[in-house]
């Protein structure tokens, strides 16, 4: 029998890759939406799409996402939008009958001072970092309802929260973008200007985990599909949510170093120590995911040359 999957959120970064590996598998058909098609934010339209469409699973990959800046000058959008996207979402997916949902999330979830590495239990233990507040509390709300639902209701909703993720369809932009894309991007310049020096941000000494964006993707099939017995077996009373990432983290630097290597860029790499390090290290504890059976398989190296020859087909689209 075939599984009818949706996938909100197709566009994006790691909705992009749910989609390319669910549609290499062959028992599977792929609903995708555009935006003009269904407004995820009007309530009627989204609950009308699920009462019709006979849908068995739902990747909630749809959200407003964006760096320290854009969260810092739209906060109100980002508390609204992602609030009634997932409201929505996760409500009529229940109403329809629909009992296998993921929802994707982000490791910002976790209190500012968290213990390294992050664990799971370490939701809701402390004061959460002020920039990105808004679009946490609304990350935390999903959590809770997707396991409010499995309490009330009897459905499976399961949430996973990734650590920073790269890759295709990431935003390059030169400076609201994350690490990776804006040094990718830098490098890639300076190479082509034959520019002597490129500067990273800061002392090259915080500490970064990073996955690359189809290891995501396959995680979060595979997250999907576990088997009931064996996703709740390892745990206790009910399991809220699950961190995805390598376990593994590097400096700034080594990852600057990398980068260089793989975008062939000879010159000289500079640390601005002027420019802010932000937190001294980000690392998610991954043990229960590994419990579940899942590791990662590229390596930043692997996935950063990935990552290259997509930004090397896709750079005029960005500019
Ligand atoms: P964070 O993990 O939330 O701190 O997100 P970022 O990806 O923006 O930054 C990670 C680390 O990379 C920080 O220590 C930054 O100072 C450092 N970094 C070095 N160069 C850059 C750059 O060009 N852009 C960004 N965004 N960060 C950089």
């Amino acid at each position: 029998m075939t599984t009818r999957i949706f996938v909100a959120g197709h566009k994006g970064m790691v909705g992009s890759a749910i989609v390319r590996q669910l549609q290499a598998l062959h028992n599977c058909e792929v609903i995708v939406r555009d935006r003009a098609e269904l407004d995820l934010l009007n309530q009627a339209q989204v609950a009308a799409f699920f009462a019709e469409q006979n849908i068995d699973q739902v990747y909630l990959a749809a959200a407003k996402v964006g760096g320290i800046v854009a969260n810092n000058t739209y906060p109100a959008e980002f508390i609204y939008q992602n609030l009634t996207i997932q409201n929505n979402i996760i409500h009529s997916a229940y109403h329809a009958g629909i009992t296998q949902l993921l929802f994707l999330g982000s490791s910002c979830i976790y209190p500012k001072l968290a213990e390294q590495p992050m664990q799971e239990s370490a939701l809701l233990t402390g004061t959460l970092e002020p920039t990105n507040e808004p679009y946490a509390i609304a990350k935390i709300a999903g959590i809770k309802m997707c396991e409010s639902y499995n309490r009330q209701y009897g459905v499976d909703y399961r949430s996973v929260m990734p650590t920073n993720l790269y890759g295709e369809n990431d935003n390059f932009h030169p400076e609201n973008s994350h690490v990776i894309p804006a040094l990718m991007r830098r490098f890639h310049e300076a190479k082509l200007a034959n520019t002597p020096e490129v500067v990273v941000w800061g002392t090259g000494t915080p500490m970064r985990e990073f996955l690359y964006v189809d290891d995501m993707a396959a995680a979060s099939i595979y997250v999907m599909n576990v088997d009931q017995s064996i996703y709740q077996n390892n745990t206790e009373p009910m399991l809220s949510h699950l961190n995805v990432g390598t376990g593994v983290d590097c400096t700034i630097r080594e990852m600057a170093l990398t980068m260089a290597a793989v975008v062939g860029y000879q010159g000289n790499v500079a640390f601005d120590a002027t420019k802010p390090d932000g937190a001294p290290r980000k690392l998610m504890d991954v043990s229960k995911l590994k419990s579940l059976g899942w590791t990662y398989n590229i390596d930043l190296k692997e996935g950063l040359e990935a990552t290259y020859q997509w930004f090397l087909q896709h750079q005029d689209d960005f500019r």
